[in-house]
């Protein structure tokens, strides 16, 4: 019986085999961030005035949709200059070989998951697509806890927070519009599917979850006040968009500043939940 909590491939059959019923409309979050991703998976594009920075590119089956939504947002892909990632599994990096074919942009990775494409590549969980032909990407820049990202008026900071994989990066940053300025928060990731029994019995990756918890830790009390999702329920992108879309003279729904530290303790309560059912033998389906 697997674990109820492991990664099912059957869950996404559908969203690889229709990925274009997963299409959302790029929109600006605000200022000069625009979310590009898909009803799934968070992708966003970020104006520095000197050029693009997109983190994330989305799954392989979806980065035709990537495209035009980068298109639609008003902008060119081939102008994108660097291309962050959250984490090395394949729904965050599937598109980055495509958008550096057009680009030529510069690619960013957390360290230990560079260290994990080259040690470790079947966990970057491709064979989990049924896309098989997505290959790997040798990052350009391997990125460290705290490095600050520049390009035009953006500075990125870069915070280590392993657990998820060894690698997860989390990344705050301001956003302007004219003199209002916001701190977005994206963490790299919260999943507990390669946490969980089933996955370690797999991968014999039982240290990782020595890090999960303290990562959070370690970030709570950022002052963001707007929280990204690099999955898009974790944040209810589709929700705030309709909601700003409907009622366009309202507050901006993405302004939330408590959102950060009750999206790190729902994080942390989803770790828990899962230790609290695997002892208890529940974690089974
Ligand atoms: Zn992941």
């Amino acid at each position: 019986m697997p674990s109820k909590y492991a990664f099912l491939i059957e869950k996404y059959d559908h969203f690889y085999r229709y990925p274009e019923q997963y299409r959302m409309k790029p929109f600006k979050i605000f200022g000069n961030l625009y979310f590009v991703g898909n009803a799934d998976v968070g992708s966003y594009l970020i104006d520095t005035g000197d050029g693009l920075i997109l983190i994330d590119t989305t799954y392989p089956t979806t980065r035709a949709l990537l495209v035009q939504s980068i298109w639609e947002a008003g902008f060119n892909p081939g102008e994108i200059k660097y291309i962050l990632h959250t984490h090395g599994h394949f729904d965050h990096f599937g598109g980055t070989q495509l958008i550096v074919s057009l680009s030529g942009a510069k690619t960013f990775l957390g360290a230990p998951d560079a260290e994990m494409f080259r040690q470790r590549p079947e966990m970057a969980l491709i064979s989990d697509t049924r896309y098989t032909y997505l290959e790997l990407f040798t990052p350009d820049v391997e990125l460290k806890d705290g490095d600050i990202i520049s390009l035009g008026k953006t500075s990125i900071r870069a915070t280590a927070t392993p657990g998820h994989t060894m690698g997860v990066m989390t990344y705050i940053f301001d956003v302007a519009d004219g003199k209002e300025i916001h701190t977005a928060g994206l963490y790299g990731g919260i999943g507990v599917n390669t946490l969980c029994r089933d996955f370690i019995d797999n991968y014999g990756n039982m240290n990782y979850r020595n890090f999960y918890l303290d990562s959070l830790e370690k970030v709570r009390g950022e002052k963001v006040d707007i929280l990204l999702g690099n999955h898009t329920e974790q944040n209810s992108t589709k929700k705030k968009y309709e909601e700003m879309r409907d009622n366009p003279a309202e507050k901006n729904p993405f302004i939330q500043p408590h959102e950060w530290n009750d999206f790190l303790d729902f994080a942390t309560e989803l770790f828990n939940r899962m230790l609290r059912d695997e002892e208890a033998g529940t974690d089974q389906i």
